[in-house]
């Protein structure tokens, strides 16, 4: 009756994916996912929180502070209700939450969510003994513990895709970026575990796999016998699984952007001619700011290389606009680099400073208005270079590995290498098939095509 589980994510993929392990964990321990927490059988509510955007703990309290009434309600008819505030913001904040608000039981790393299900077995007995309690607090460092409980659970639910995360942390320190401090230092998983995990990922019919972390060019794990194992030899040994079709890896750092990784994608016909590269900027004065460690002509080098060996790869990017002390100068630099480079898809942000980073005090904050001003420049830009991408596709016949049903009667949505969205009309059994698809519509953000 209270086994029933609300999770709200916050954030990026990789919470997603804690998320999905989460749930997946808990059910093996008899809970189950509910919508709401107004749901009459909800007796555990999880934040898994994101350090990344702004203000992210003042979202948190106030989320916490809505469900303090039916928290009450609840437990005044001794049913059980717990709160758990686990990811990056019980990582870097620990017991100042429960300090701030009274409402939460349980605070759990992200590096030990695997004991999660054990902390609120045991907040629930206390609550239904109406026994007082202290709240539990577990922040540990990465090991693969985690990775090891996760693994062993199941992924039905996942479609024909999964992401899979080898890495986490960052020791790279962006002078705007916290996840050096929430996610820790720079940990890479051991072979053996990831294999695991992808063998039972394809015993739930998983066809397309991408290797995920913060880092993830910078993976330097060991392999069965203790030797290194870098991110080409994992691509290799994933697409030694017949049943992996297809192979990507999110998100890398141009710094670690290898000679080997590069000639990677001329050589092993699973990895998918598609690159996620952040440049963030396309000034180098900014670049130094930021603490990239890499310079314009470095970055361009890398595309240049990855294109003479895979000549059609679709690359997509992070932008920021509007760092401290940006100038119309260096703005327009970051303009120049897209225009040069011809990005298949990017993301683009005002830059908001995030607490207890070196860009927070930085002097010379650029006002809001001109960061709007630059943001719709920079937009329009990279959405013209994207619909010039994908309207290149269209007349073609492409690769499409279907994942999933659309919003539209009969509509099946698949992904090309190249990661575009692709719908045709087709039945759901398609769903987890690799097909060939004339490609005859240009949407704004996908393509429309027919089944050869
Ligand atoms: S590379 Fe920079 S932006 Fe990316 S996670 Fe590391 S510190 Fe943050």
């Amino acid at each position: 009756m209270c086994n029933g589980v609300w999770i709200k994510t916050y954030g990026c993929q990789m919470n997603d994916y804690d998320s999905g392990k989460i749930m997946s964990l808990l059910g093996r321990h008899n809970f189950h996912k509910v919508d709401s927490c107004q749901d009459e059988s909800c007796g555990v509510v999880i934040f898994n929180t994101c350090h990344i955007r702004d203000k992210a703990d003042q979202k948190l309290f106030s989320d916490i502070g809505r469900l303090k009434e039916i928290r009450e309600k609840r437990l005044k008819k001794e049913r059980p209700f717990v709160i758990v505030v686990t990811g990056c913001v019980a990582q870097a904040l620990g017991v100042e939450i429960t300090r701030r608000s009274a409402n939460v039981d349980v605070v759990i790393g992200i590096q030990s969510a695997h004991k999660l299900p054990e902390a609120i077995e045991a907040v629930q007995q206390y609550q239904r003994s109406v026994k007082k309690y202290s709240p539990i607090i577990s922040i540990g460092e990465c090991n693969d513990e985690k990775f090891k409980c996760f693994s062993t659970v199941g992924a039905s639910h996942l479609g024909p895709c999964a992401f899979v995360t080898v890495q986490e942390g960052c020791k790279n320190f962006c002078s705007y970026c916290v996840v050096p401090k929430t996610r820790g230092t720079e940990y890479s998983r051991p072979l053996a575990g990831i294999k695991e995990e992808v063998e039972l990922l394809i015993k739930n019919g998983i066809k397309e796999i991408t290797l995920g972390g913060q880092n993830v060019n910078a993976y330097e794990g060991v392999d069965e016998n203790g030797g290194k194992f870098d991110l080409v030899d994992l691509i290799e040994e994933v697409a030694g699984y017949p049943e992996i079709l297809r192979i990507r890896f999110l998100s890398s750092h141009p710094c670690n952007m290898s000679k080997r990784i590069i000639e990677a994608f001329g050589r092993i016909p699973s990895l998918m001619p598609a690159l996620h590269l952040p440049v963030q900027a396309g000034s180098d004065r900014i670049l130094r700011m930021m603490n990239r460690h890499y310079d314009r002509s470095i970055y361009l080098d890398i595309i240049t290389k990855l294109r003479d060996i895979c000549p059609e790869i679709a690359l997509s990017s992070d932008f920021i606009v509007g760092f401290p002390g940006e100038s119309d100068d260096d703005f327009a630099a970051t303009l120049d680099l897209a225009k040069r480079v011809r990005y298949a898809k990017s993301y683009y942000f005002k830059f908001s400073p995030r607490p207890n980073t070196p860009a927070e005090n930085m002097p010379d904050q650029i006002p809001e208005e001109v960061k709007e001003k630059r943001l719709e420049i920079l937009q329009e830009l990279l959405d013209s270079q994207q619909q010039e991408f994908n309207s290149e596709t269209v007349g073609s016949v492409q690769s499409v590995l279907f994942e999933r049903i659309g919003r539209h009667d009969g509509q099946i949505i698949g992904r090309t290498p190249y990661n575009q969205p692709v719908y045709v009309e087709a039945e759901a059994g398609i769903i987890g098939s690799e097909r060939q698809v004339h490609i005859t519509d240009l949407d704004k953000h996908s393509l429309g095509g027919i089944l050869v």
